[in-house]
């Protein structure tokens, strides 16, 4: 079965405050694509990557893939205004002949081999997606403009979901195909009727949002 990655590189990162796009700020000396692309290129599970960039970006994404030494980068293409049409012109890059798709944000560096295999087993039971997920442990409140809490959210059953997500090509294509728009992959199949799974994810897997978040994962690293 052969899978492609889509690395989605293409936000733009505002609240990190550099002038720079999120993916080529850096982390230690390397711009913060460099690491997750790093593990996906050297992953057992992944056979072909696409690097969704920034626009603009899609050289300098090249060059650092040649730099790395990454052997499997197909391509490197601009992406699109939401993270959905982001991941809409990484699948026009993967052929047909594709069996699964993995989709990781490049904002999450911390990549393990040990969940993307979490990820991708469970397609074989029949599932439309695998996402990983962890359980929601703090108190959820609905919060007001003026800062008043409206109300206690219940947790029970609450996940925080993160990336590397899991898809049959097709499955993926024709959700994505609809046009919607949502804050992950699995919401565009969610949308579309899919049965997705949830696995145990990594508290490693963090997004970097912020110049704070980098630095807990320089700090992890
Ligand atoms: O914006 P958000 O934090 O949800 O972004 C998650 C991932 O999606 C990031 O890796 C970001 O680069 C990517 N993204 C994208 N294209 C967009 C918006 C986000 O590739 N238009």
């Amino acid at each position: 079965m052969s899978v492609w990655a889509i690395l989605v590189a293409a936000g733009r990162g505002e609240r990190l405050g550099s002038d720079q796009p999120k993916a080529f700020v850096k982390l230690r000396e390397l711009p913060l694509l460099a690491e997750p692309l790093r593990r996906l290129d050297e992953s057992e599970w992944v056979d072909a990557v696409v690097v969704v960039a920034p626009p603009g970006w899609e050289e300098p994404a090249i060059l650092l893939a040649e730099e790395l030494g990454c052997a499997k980068v197909r391509a490197s293409v601009p992406g699109g205004e939401t993270r959905a049409d982001s991941v809409r012109a990484g699948l026009a890059e993967v052929p047909e002949g594709a069996a699964a798709v993995l989709v990781h944000d490049a904002a999450r560096p911390l990549l393990t081999e040990a969940v993307i295999e979490r990820v991708l087993a469970p397609l074989a039971e029949g599932w439309d997606g695998v996402v990983p997920g962890l359980p929601v442990s703090d108190t959820l409140k609905r919060v007001g403009a003026d800062g008043r809490i409206e109300e206690t959210v219940s947790r029970d059953g609450l996940w925080a979901v993160q990336t590397p997500q899991a898809f049959p090509a097709d499955t993926l294509r024709r959700a994505a195909a609809a046009g919607g728009d949502a804050t992950d992959c699995a919401g565009l199949v969610e949308a579309a009727g899919g049965r997705v799974k949830v696995v145990p994810g990594d508290p490693q897997l963090l997004k970097v949002t912020t110049a704070d978040d980098l630095a807990r994962v320089a700090a992890l690293l």
